[in-house]
């Protein structure tokens, strides 16, 4: 599903290399979680993988990304949304409209579906994350979990065979963190979702992740299943 070849990445004006020669591979239908210290690299690399570096943040890029078969940098924006879908840490500054079927509907807007088609997707992905209840509620009145919700519903209604989050549970008490994880588990298991979850907290990722990335310094330093890697760290 993911197949990344020496992905190298320095910002625009920084000495340092954010990424520095990062290689992985992640299958298809796997829940693959990334862990590592501050500074790793781990926002960058999810960056890279829904396309935003190079493509929006400026500096210095090398290396190959493959998704599903397909080169990246080969791929146009609107292609690249239909396969991936992102969810990232500051979930807040992603929500861009007050009611959750608008948020939902705001994502599918460039992509002319019919009103029916839009329905359809809006119930399939509110149900999927397991709110369907808050279709009509007000996003500002939700729950740091709930919005979390919303946030992925409106990535699942582009139907994305993967999606990448970056720390969903930072903002999260630890039963939404757990609830969170359960609702991923099912995207996994019951649509067979690849799913790459970038978490601080190990217990989640041990519990739930079939495999494990540690990043360090740009790169992988520790891969395998998540027991392996727990024992290892
Ligand atoms: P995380 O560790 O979860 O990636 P950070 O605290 O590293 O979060 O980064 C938070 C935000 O600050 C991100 O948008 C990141 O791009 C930006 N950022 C991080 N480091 C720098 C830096 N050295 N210069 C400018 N922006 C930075
Ligand atoms: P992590 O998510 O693992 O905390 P990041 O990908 O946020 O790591 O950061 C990797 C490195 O890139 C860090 O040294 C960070 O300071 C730097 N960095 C992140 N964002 C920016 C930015 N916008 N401008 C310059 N440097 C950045």
């Amino acid at each position: 599903m993911i197949d990344v070849q020496d992905l190298s990445f320095s910002y625009q004006g920084s000495a340092g290399k954010a990424l520095d020669g990062l290689r992985l591979k992640v299958e298809k239908g796997q829940f693959y979680g990334i862990a590592g210290p501050a500074g790793a690299g781990k926002s960058t690399f999810a960056m890279c993988l829904n396309g935003a570096v190079p493509r929006l943040i400026e500096g210095d890029f090398s290396g190959q990304i493959y998704i599903a078969g397909k080169n990246i940098m080969e791929t146009p924006v609107d292609q690249l949304c239909s396969v991936t879908g992102s969810v990232f840490q500051d979930v807040e500054s992603q929500l861009v409209s007050s009611v959750v079927e608008d948020e939902i509907v705001f994502g599918m807007e460039n992509l002319s579906f019919s009103k029916e088609e839009m329905d359809v997707r809006i119930a399939e992905s509110l149900a999927a994350v397991g709110i369907s209840n808050l279709r009509q509620a007000n996003i500002w009145s939700l729950s740091g979990g709930q919005k979390q919700r919303v946030a992925i519903a409106s990535a699942l209604a582009l139907r994305p065979q993967l999606l990448i989050m970056d720390e969903p549970t930072s903002e999260l008490d630890p039963q939404a963190s757990l609830e969170l994880f359960h609702v991923l588990t099912s995207l996994n298991r019951k649509h067979g979702m690849t799913i790459v979850v970038i978490e601080q907290k190990l217990d989640l990722l041990f519990r739930f992740c079939d495999r494990l990335a540690i990043m360090d310094k740009g790169s992988v330093v520790l891969e395998g299943g998540s027991r392996d890697v727990l024992e290892k760290q």
